[in-house]
């Protein structure tokens, strides 16, 4: 799964109605602006630290950047930004957008002395999962053949019980469980950083927040779903992001879970709705794509409760909008 999204990402922008598939800073510049309120908001209560810096970890064409740094700028929060991409084709698509930026190939070279005000969307759910089942003795890896059965539990001496968590470990055979462990060591990264140089994040993506079995491994390419050994390197694997784990990787890293909720109820805490009458007041033509737009981000049977945003933020810092109230 890594080499496969590696040499997808690499040789493509994936983005968008030509592309593969459409994210949430691409469906309207309003996703990109709340997430920009909250994180001005933050920096805000936290007493407007000056060396603050915004970053982004998989940063797509730029556009959440560029929307979100807009509308901090307006509470007069203007940050170094630090993107984190590994991809050329993404680097060239996001200088145009955001040309001040710094790049790095991974979190490691970002600053390490200053607050972060750190955004993710849609990156968690790209890196690698792997997947346990529960064979007929035990539990086993699960991994991908070469012939016959395209995915087969791994023969062998090699039992997997002791990785499994207590609460599946007697579930029935034919039982998968995921485990991503490339996202729990991003998040604890982010929240060793949020405990020694304050700061907050919004890690947003498409998962779960209570501990759930099966298989959500998925490709997909040009919009549709397809078959994820069919042409790998050539549609974009991902799987649901675990919301429960990285929570409690990101506390046990010294970060403060303001908590995990749906995109739907983040975004309206914000106040998504006046931005968009607001939007539409001023380019009335745009009226009803701002409304759909609106929906597409928001409704429940769309972007509003299946992708969740987790809050995280160092000692000090505020509740943040949305997660303030219990
Ligand atoms: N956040 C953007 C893009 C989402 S696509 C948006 O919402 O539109 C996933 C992003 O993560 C891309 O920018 C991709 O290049 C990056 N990415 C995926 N795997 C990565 C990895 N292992 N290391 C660094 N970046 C990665």
């Amino acid at each position: 799964m890594a080499e496969a999204n590696m040499a997808y990402y690499t040789t493509r922008d994936p983005l968008g109605v030509t592309g593969d598939f459409i994210t949430a800073p691409e469906i309207s510049q309003m996703f990109g602006e709340m997430i920009g309120l909250w994180l001005a908001a933050m920096w805000d209560g936290a007493g407007r630290p000056a060396d603050a810096i915004y970053v982004e970890p998989g940063p797509g064409r730029g556009t959440l950047a560029a929307d979100a740094l807009r509308a901090m700028a307006r509470f007069g929060c203007t940050p170094q930004v630090h993107l984190v991409e590994s991809s050329p084709v993404l680097i060239a698509a996001q200088r145009e957008r955001v040309p001040a930026a710094q790049w790095h190939d991974t979190l490691a070279t970002v600053p390490q002395d200053r607050p972060l005000l750190l955004v993710a969307n849609e990156f968690l759910d790209a890196l690698p999962v792997r997947q346990l089942v529960r064979a007929e003795h035990g539990w086993r890896e699960r991994m991908v053949g070469l012939e016959g059965e395209r995915f087969v539990a791994v023969a062998g001496d090699r039992p997997m019980d002791a990785a499994v968590p207590a609460r599946w470990a007697d579930a029935p055979p034919g039982t998968i469980i995921e485990t991503c462990p490339g996202a729990a060591a991003v998040v604890a990264e982010i929240a060793g950083r949020l405990a020694r140089q304050g700061g907050a994040a919004l890690l947003i993506d498409y998962g779960y927040d209570q501990p759930a079995t099966g298989s959500s491994l998925q490709a997909v390419q040009g919009h549709r779903k397809v078959d994820p050994l069919a042409d790998p390197g050539a549609a974009d694997l991902t799987a649901l992001v675990d919301f429960a784990t990285l929570a409690g990787v990101a506390r046990a890293g010294g970060a403060r879970h303001l908590g995990t909720m749906g995109q739907g109820a983040f975004l309206g805490a914000m106040g998504i709705a006046a931005r968009a009458s607001a939007l539409a007041r001023a380019l009335p033509d745009r009226a009803e794509l701002l409304a759909e737009a609106h929906q597409r981000l928001t409704a429940p049977d769309q972007m509003g409760t299946l992708f969740r945003v987790m809050g995280l933020a160092g000692a000090d810092w505020p509740a943040g909008i949305g997660f303030d109230k219990p």
